[in-house]
């Protein structure tokens, strides 16, 4: 039929111009290495801001005790107890509960979203039973994940850049995030105090690192992405009064505002130019789950206008912003069926589209080249952060196991996705060092992580 005729030039062109072939792959881990460098020598010297945690101090297995955890990061917020029994009881018990946030408090004052937090945080804590224990007299210790730009100052203060996803909360910008939590639990009579603010990579780091001390880097992939590493003090130029007994620190790469040498296409460039924030977050919008559906979705738009590749008028769903998520366009790709009748049904009950095999063909064509990108550039970053750790000390790296832990629902939930990341990192490395590469999938780490870092920065160690 003459719409696949039409359609194949423009799948053949997106292919070519999202190809990611070894040299392409070199470039990107090679510019990832260089990018971060510049961002340890110097604030805003990078695309990459190479943040420091002031996480010093790593978890061992040795840590003992009752500690909380505080997650915010979206519309919900979660609370987790977990007992520690040290290296040969570990984990002897956890608890947990998740709260949605009333829409009005996500644009009301600070103390207002602060006192519900710190009161939902207060209930949780008084059903402490059973096998969670605290010994008496003593305050009960937090680690609080806060998935939102904070300018950190110490492991246990952080001030407010501004709120994003949606909250506009008064009166927070320019404040110390830990302090305006201690508050409202002290208004709201919880004897707990916060020991540890992680970013949620952080936590996912220090989680996957309580189990196996060959962790050295967490990756997450999900609505966005990031990346930290563990690093040496010494090579961090701009720390200028470098002062933790390990030597060493958690730098956040804040990797997702990388853009070196990315294969970019006329749909990336269009996509990013209508965003919230054109310019920004290049390889996040070209690797993470909020944009790949988006992507495919233009690409299909264009061959629906071009090609009539559904026929003579274009689906009007087809032309509104995200209206393809990248869990449909996953789901696709699962479809094993003769006839693709999941993708029939998927593009059917998105946006009323009638298709035929051909077509199907085509759609699954376009999520697989898209995915396969995503996949392999975000096995290329992986493998620039362990090149440049190789690079300032040969065969740290490279010459033993290490563990990169993953975590987030893009990587979670997609498989073609995992196994494109996988093979480009293999690529990269060859089939010798990549046996020592281990890259595992470290599951809601980040919560457990965040409590344990309550624990080695505990204020009664
Ligand atoms: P977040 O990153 O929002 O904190 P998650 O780590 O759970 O939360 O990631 C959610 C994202 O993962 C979704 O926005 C979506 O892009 C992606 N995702 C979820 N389910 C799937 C799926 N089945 N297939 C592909 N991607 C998925």
């Amino acid at each position: 039929s003459p719409n696949i005729v039409s359609a194949a030039p423009i799948l053949t062109k997106l292919q070519r111009d999202c190809a990611t072939p070894l040299p392409v792959l070199r470039q990107v881990a090679d510019a990832m290495a260089a990018d971060m460098r510049a961002g340890l020598e110097a604030d805003s010297g990078s695309d990459l801001k190479m943040i420091l945690s002031y996480v010093d101090v790593l978890p061992t297995g040795n840590e003992k005790g009752l500690f909380y955890a505080l997650d915010l990061g979206g519309t919900n917020f979660r609370v987790l107890r977990v007992q520690l029994g040290g290296k040969e009881e570990r984990v002897i018990a956890t608890e947990f509960e998740q709260v949605s946030i009333p829409q009005e408090l996500m644009f009301g004052t600070s103390e207002e979203l602060f006192d519900f937090i710190a009161s939902g945080l207060a209930k949780f804590a008084q059903k402490e039973a059973g096998k969670f224990h605290l010994p008496q007299g003593r305050t009960r210790e937090l680690g609080f994940t806060f998935s939102f730009p904070v300018k950190q100052t110490s492991i246990d203060s952080g001030i407010l850049i501004k709120w994003t996803k949606g909250f506009a909360v008064s009166g927070t910008a320019g404040k110390d995030v830990v302090a305006c939590l201690n508050e409202a639990m002290k208004r709201q009579g919880l004897d707990m105090r916060v020991s540890a603010l992680v970013n949620d990579t952080v936590g996912t780091l220090a989680g996957a690192r309580y189990w196996d001390d060959e962790v050295m880097v967490a990756v997450i992939l999900g609505t966005g992405t990031n990346a930290c590493y563990v690093e040496r003090l010494d090579a961090i130029p701009k720390l200028h009064s470098p002062n933790s007994a390990s030597g060493r620190t958690i730098v956040n790469t804040e990797w997702g505002a990388f853009s070196t040498g990315l294969p970019l296409t006329e749909f990336d460039r269009e996509m990013d130019a209508e965003s919230i924030n054109p310019g920004e977050q290049i390889f996040e919008k070209t690797i993470s789950g909020m944009y790949l559906g988006e992507i495919v979705r233009r690409v299909l738009l264009r061959m629906a206008k071009d090609a009539r590749l559904f026929g003579d008028s274009v689906p009007e769903k087809l032309q509104m912003p995200f209206s393809l998520r990248t869990p449909d366009m996953c789901a696709m790709q699962q479809d094993t069926s003769k006839d693709f009748e999941v993708v029939g049904s998927i593009l059917y009950d998105m946006a009323g589209i009638d298709s035929n095999l051909c077509t199907r063909k085509i759609v699954i064509d376009v999520c697989d080249t898209i995915a396969k990108r995503g996949g392999r550039l975000a096995g290329a970053g992986i493998v620039g952060i362990l090149q440049k750790l190789e690079n300032d000390s040969k065969g740290v790296i490279f010459g033993k196991r290490t563990v990169v832990a993953m975590d987030g629902g893009l990587y979670e939930h997609y498989p073609q996705y995992r196994s494109y990341l996988q093979d480009s990192v293999t690529e990269l490395l060859g089939p010798e060092i990549s046996k020592n590469i281990v890259i595992e999938h470290s599951k809601d780490g980040s919560g457990i992580g965040a409590a344990l870092l309550a624990a080695t920065n505990s204020m009664y160690e």
